[in-house]
């Protein structure tokens, strides 16, 4: 298991229902909690929020979110299945994005600021969730990847939106002409 990046045409695909939480879908689970914490050992300035199963080539409608989004030592997360945005309302904020399978490129991205999901957790209770600000922006992210979307498509052809890593962690901004807009790590070929 691996997470796989742009241009992968997984990424781009519509995940499907789980029907029944058994242990493939532990195990799924399971898998998507050690491969963010893997990838955060290789990125020293980064906190790895969340992922969603295509991120790993599973076309499963299933996500992991961090409990403590501040704190790399809390190193928990909570998985939700078949999660559902239910209402996204409130202000539209534009804010910073990177995601796993984009390797170096961010984004300033709108999103709603206040969402309401519903989904399953693990043992199969269901949860309704009311969301804002940095959780609200992270499940319309993860939530994205279940229909094949990345939050560049959010933000393609603004050409002020895109920023990438330095070696210091700073990000700095990258010129949509040369570096985005025809970049075929970025883009899948249609
Ligand atoms: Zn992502």
């Amino acid at each position: 298991m691996k997470i796989i990046t742009t241009p992968d045409a997984r990424l781009r695909e519509k995940s499907s229902k789980v029907s029944k939480i058994d242990d493939e879908i532990l195990g799924i689970i399971a898998d998507m909690r050690k491969l963010s914490l893997d990838w955060e050992k290789d990125h020293p300035y980064e906190l790895s929020a969340a992922m969603a199963a295509p991120q790993m080539g599973v076309n499963k409608r299933i996500i992991i979110i961090r409990d403590d989004m501040e704190d790399k030592k809390n190193a928990t997360f909570t998985a939700l299945i078949n999660p559902e945005v239910i209402k996204a309302e409130g202000k539209i904020k534009t804010d910073y994005e990177g995601c796993l399978s984009v390797p170096s490129i961010y984004g300033m991205v709108p999103r709603a600021t206040k969402v309401r999901v519903k989904a399953k957790l693990e043992d199969g209770t269901e949860v309704r969730i009311k969301a804002t600000d940095e959780l609200a922006r992270t499940l319309l992210h993860e939530i994205d990847h279940l229909d094949g979307v990345l939050f560049i498509d959010h933000i393609k052809g603004v050409k002020d939106a895109f920023y990438k890593m330095d070696d210091k962690g700073d990000l700095i901004p990258v010129d949509y002409d040369t570096e985005i807009a025809d970049n075929k790590k970025l883009w899948s070929e249609e």
